[in-house]
């Protein structure tokens, strides 16, 4: 190791910035965030630290450095460009024994900055010792995207109840009760900004664990439901706290539109259970109920992945209703529904200053459904997203034509959207029903219709496509 990492505590100690421009700014704000005193001596100051210095948060010593201005300070920062000032301050802090740092001259230091992820009173630091600051940058980029955004709210959460978890728990009982919250429906609660959940589920713990003797302090309480939207299918769109959830799920529940890459997002020990709709099968969603009810009363925290958003054709409100009903502790992640999958994918804009004012999201097996009002959906200057359409796609335009929508009505199907294997076809009324059948479209597949279903498919364009590879833009 060539640096020992260490934190130091600054509140109102007296630390020394030399230079006045950018980059000596950019470290000054950082100094000022961990409650130090600032000194800057510089000749002049760039605009930010005068700002500061007019403020009265720091103070200007508008002169060059000279060693003297050492003389109370505990900490250095050169930040000058010339190389000679920097390692004059450089030699004067080490005659001193006054930790010294030159930015981006780890030679004239004695100590470096890491890159930082501030989540107070958590705090993650990286280096590369100088060696690849691009790459300490690059990983701390990544914790960055993993570490949940409230995670110091977590950490103040619990530092403010230490006390009271001493008084109440013994000590051997104390680090298991630590261990549930953390990994449990408080942490899950404080994280996802719940704070009243929190609050509850803490007091219900704190009891709990007091009737329980420490001998019988192994057994698990209630577990939760995490139901999450997994999106269209390309893993980079999950959002950051379905990964988080995923991470800590003991058991991963899952449909066939959800692909193996997000699966392997999940914890790696987690185990994985398919419940997606086996054939002839009748009562397929009240397996599902029970299953995520037993999981979590043998105290598992269970991700429920559904494709897409677990609210829109999902049957997520059957769950919660359900898990409610037996008083499970749940947890809703939105994700990307496939129709805002299959817009950015194809660059079908779903609305448009021009061309659509509304966008109406369809099923398309309920086609029957008579609070569906074709007439409306038929008209001009609306979107209309049909979802599970593929298998009654002649019968959805043979509907909308006879709603008034004319043959030369824009229409795209997008197949397997965000996917590897993902297709675009465009049309009209007229010819996408004969497209789809000729290309052999499958399920997972949307229908769009409106007016945007033509945007970005300039006439020339299609027909050179067309005549390319079949039909198929
Ligand atoms: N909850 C999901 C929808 C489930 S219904 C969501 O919000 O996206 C299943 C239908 O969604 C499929 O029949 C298909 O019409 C659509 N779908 C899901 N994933 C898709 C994808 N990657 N590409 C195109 N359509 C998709």
């Amino acid at each position: 190791m060539d640096h020992l990492p260490v934190f130091l505590h600054l509140h109102g100690r007296p630390v020394l910035t030399v230079g006045g421009g950018h980059v000596a700014a950019r470290k000054v704000e950082l100094l000022l965030r961990s409650g130090a005193g600032v000194s800057v001596v510089a000749p002049t100051l760039c605009d930010e630290l005068r700002k500061l210095a007019d403020k009265g948060q720091l103070r200007h010593i508008a002169s060059p450095f000279d060693p003297s201005h050492l003389n109370d300070a505990e900490l250095v920062v050169a930040a000058t460009n010339h190389r000679d000032v920097n390692a004059c301050v450089s030699v004067a802090a080490r005659e001193r024994r006054i930790p010294v740092n030159v930015v981006d001259d780890p030679e004239l230091s004695t100590f470096i900055f890491p890159a930082i992820i501030d989540r107070s009173p958590i705090i993650v630091a990286v280096s590369s010792g100088g060696h690849a600051p691009v790459l300490a940058r690059r990983l701390r980029e990544q914790l960055e995207a993993l570490l949940p955004a409230r995670l110091g709210i977590l950490a103040q959460f619990m530092g403010e109840r230490r006390n009271a978890v001493k008084s109440a728990l013994r000590r051997a009982s104390r680090r298991p009760f630590w261990e549930r919250i953390v990994g449990g429906l408080v942490g899950s609660r404080v994280l996802a900004g719940d704070e009243a959940g929190a609050r509850k589920a803490f007091e219900r713990e704190l009891y709990t664990s007091q009737l329980t003797s420490s001998a019988a302090t192994g057994g698990r309480g209630l577990g939760e439901v995490y139901l999450i939207g997994a999106g269209p299918g390309d893993p980079d769109l999950l959002t950051l706290r379905a990964l988080q959830l995923l991470q800590q799920a003991d058991i991963v529940l899952y449909d066939r539109l959800v692909p193996e890459a997000i699966l392997e997002r999940a914890r790696r020990d987690a185990q994985r259970v398919f419940v997606g709709k086996q054939a002839g099968e009748s009562s397929h969603q009240e397996r599902i109920n029970r299953l995520l009810v037993d999981f979590a009363k043998q105290g598992l925290r269970v991700a429920r992945l559904k494709g897409g958003d677990p609210f829109i054709f999902g049957r997520g409100g059957e769950e919660i209703e359900v898990l409610a009903a037996n008083g499970i502790p749940h947890l809703i992640v939105p994700g990307i529904t496939a129709a805002l999958g299959a817009a950015s994918a194809s660059g079908i804009p779903l609305t448009h200053r021009s061309l659509s004012q509304s966008v109406t999201f369809v099923a398309g097996q309920v086609l029957d459904d008579e609070t569906l009002d074709w007439r409306q959906l038929a008209g001009p200057h609306r979107t209309i997203v049909f979802y599970m359409g593929v298998a009654q796609l002649s019968r959805i335009v043979a509907k909308l034509r006879a709603a008034g929508a004319p043959a030369a009505h824009p229409a795209a199907v997008v197949e397997r959207a965000t996917l590897p294997e993902q297709r675009i076809l465009r049309g009209t009324l007229e010819d996408i029903s004969d497209l789809v059948s000729s290309a052999k479209v499958t399920p997972p597949a949307l229908l769009i219709v409106g007016e945007v279903a033509a945007v970005g498919s300039a006439d020339a364009l299609l027909a050179t496509a067309r005549s390319e590879s079949g039909a198929i833009a």
